[in-house]
């Protein structure tokens, strides 16, 4: 599936309809891969940033946040290697003028062939039913090891180019499987050429001498630099952690995905300070509790698999990344890497302070190791909100369009609405909403009819509809309805708050990861 797909498109549409996104400076036609988040959204994205704060940093000890300037001295750059190595390949098809990244073009195809792959394999559990042995086919069916092999050669093929940094033989291999451009369908390429994806501007005025400085392009240097500030001020022992969610800012060459790839988004990682050595113990830790952070979303059990990088960046002896089920495929939404001491040891080459650390049990002093985990908040948000949203067919055959976010995470809570608008029910119904506001995001409406108004909530996933009506009056009782079943529960007003308070609750999903 592509941007072009309708589900995307309604997502995309549903998204703006309803206050979640819209596209940035859109009265002057919008600006490229920039997008503003609306009232509905900044909710949700806010709920989004708590969970996973929250997360690190109230359910472990040895975890604390921060909040680092998006300015750094210039030379950080330098040291973290983003101002020599921070490129992407990019390559024009000279048709369709489209500019793309050579390795997205390439891990796509490898996509293609694996695929192929599977659908033989899904052709044949058909045909064999309950006695078909998958294992023993993908191994020896012909035409599926063809496949397969085909994307494994393809897949090393790319790797020792990426590794050796050749543009040519990149554009090779783009030559060699006959990659076209999904626009025009052409194979005139031009040359695979490096660009660098950090924004620059000035600080000062230009006559005094103003230095240039970057937007940063990720988070993590903000902590590194304040690895032994944090460490001291809160008495951290390794192993500790850093915690920030924050702005980064790319240059992408290819920013078509909505806010898949955007040029400012935001991101959330904790860097994790270890002893030299038990860096990959840390690593396969985090691996796992991370993709457990994940399953307690429920988006899917299915919608998840890692994926162990063979190209290792500059400064990681392992990486793998988390990917989802994307309208448009499997793709990245967190990386957790193993940096071990690269970044901190070339920040005191560059700014020649030592950035040690006393270990106090073994009496060394040494620079820590780093296992990071990074995902970006924005991608968190697409995945939410794409698993979340579908047009349902009910018992008697009429349709709703719902949004099943999850019910801690709904950026409204609970609606509040009086059946009609008069006869004293928005007098009640307006009492409760101010009482439940204390503890909830809630909404009040009384136009239109009730059916209406569940079909709104239903649209933008309130988890609960509270409706007052005549016989509030006399049982002090309301209604409560279930977005997800529908069903309908009478309860006390004076009973609400105890009644939605564990339905809406992060720390009953947090449970789940422990
Ligand atoms: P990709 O390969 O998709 O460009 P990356 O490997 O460069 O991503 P990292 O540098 O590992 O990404 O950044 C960590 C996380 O930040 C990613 O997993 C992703 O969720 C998020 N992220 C990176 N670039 C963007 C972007 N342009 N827009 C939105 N989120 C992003």
């Amino acid at each position: 599936m592509d941007a072009n797909d309708a589900t995307f498109k309604d997502i995309i549409a549903h998204c703006k309809e309803y206050g979640y996104i819209y596209p940035g400076s859109e009265i002057y036609d919008g600006l490229g891969a920039v997008y503003d988040y609306g009232p509905l959204g900044v909710e949700l994205k806010n709920r989004i940033k708590h969970y996973w704060y929250g997360w690190m940093t109230r359910l472990n000890d040895n975890i604390v946040g921060i909040d680092t300037a998006i300015f750094m001295h210039p030379t950080v750059w330098k040291a973290s290697g983003h101002v020599d190595a921070f490129n992407d390949p990019l390559i024009d098809n000279k048709d369709s003028k489209k500019r793309y990244r050579a390795d997205v073009l390439i891990e796509d195809q490898i996509e293609k062939h694996l695929e192929k792959a599977n659908k033989e394999v899904t052709k044949a559990a058909k045909r064999f039913g309950e006695s078909f042995d998958e294992a023993l086919y993908r191994e020896t069916n012909p035409r599926v090891k063809k496949y397969l092999d085909k994307a494994e050669d393809l897949r090393l093929r790319f790797a020792n180019a990426a590794e050796a940094n050749d543009m040519a033989a990149l554009k090779q291999i783009i030559e060699d499987e006959g990659i076209v451009c999904p626009m025009s369908g052409s194979r005139n390429w031009t040359d695979v050429r490096q660009f660098n994806l950090m924004f620059s501007t000035q600080m000062g005025s230009v006559a005094e001498g103003a230095s240039e400085l970057y937007l940063r392009p990720e988070t993590a240097q903000g902590i590194f630099v304040n690895m032994l500030n944090v460490a001291k001020s809160s008495r951290l022992k390794v192993p500790f952690g850093i915690a920030q969610v924050g702005k980064a800012f790319r240059n992408e060459i290819v920013a078509r995905q909505f806010i898949f790839r955007m040029r400012e988004f935001e991101q959330m990682e904790m860097q994790f300070f270890v002893r030299p050595g038990d860096e990959l113990k840390w690593y396969e830790h985090w691996k796992e509790k991370r993709m457990r952070w994940h399953q307690s979303l429920k988006l899917g059990e299915d919608s998840y698999r890692f994926h162990d990088h063979d190209k290792l960046a500059h400064y990681a002896n392992a990486a793998a990344d988390i990917e989802f089920k994307f309208p448009f495929g499997f793709k990245e939404l967190e990386g957790i890497h193993s940096r071990t001491d690269f970044d901190l040891k070339r920040h005191e080459e560059f700014s020649g302070r030592k950035l040690q650390y006393f270990d106090p049990e073994t009496q060394e002093k040494y620079v820590p190791y780093v296992v990071e985990t990074s995902i970006g908040l924005d991608r968190m948000f697409l995945a939410i909100i794409a698993s979340a949203l579908r047009e349902e067919t009910l018992e008697d055959g009429s349709t709703r369009t719902v949004m099943k976010i999850p019910y801690f995470l709904s950026p409204v809570q609970v609606a509040v609405l009086p059946l009609i608008k008069k006869d004293g029910l928005p007098e009640v119904a307006s009492d409760i909403r101010q009482n439940l506001a204390l503890d909830f995001a809630v909404q009040y409406d009384e136009k239109d009819s009730v059916g209406r108004r569940y079909r709104r909530q239903d649209a933008i996933g309130t988890p609960f509809c509270v409706t007052v009506d005549h016989e509030t009056l006399e049982d002090n009782a309301v209604t409560v309805r279930d977005r997800n079943n529908m069903t309908q529960e009478r309860i006390p007003i004076d009973n609400l708050q105890q009644y939605l308070l564990p339905k809406l609750s992060m720390s009953e999903a947090w449970k789940k990861t422990m």
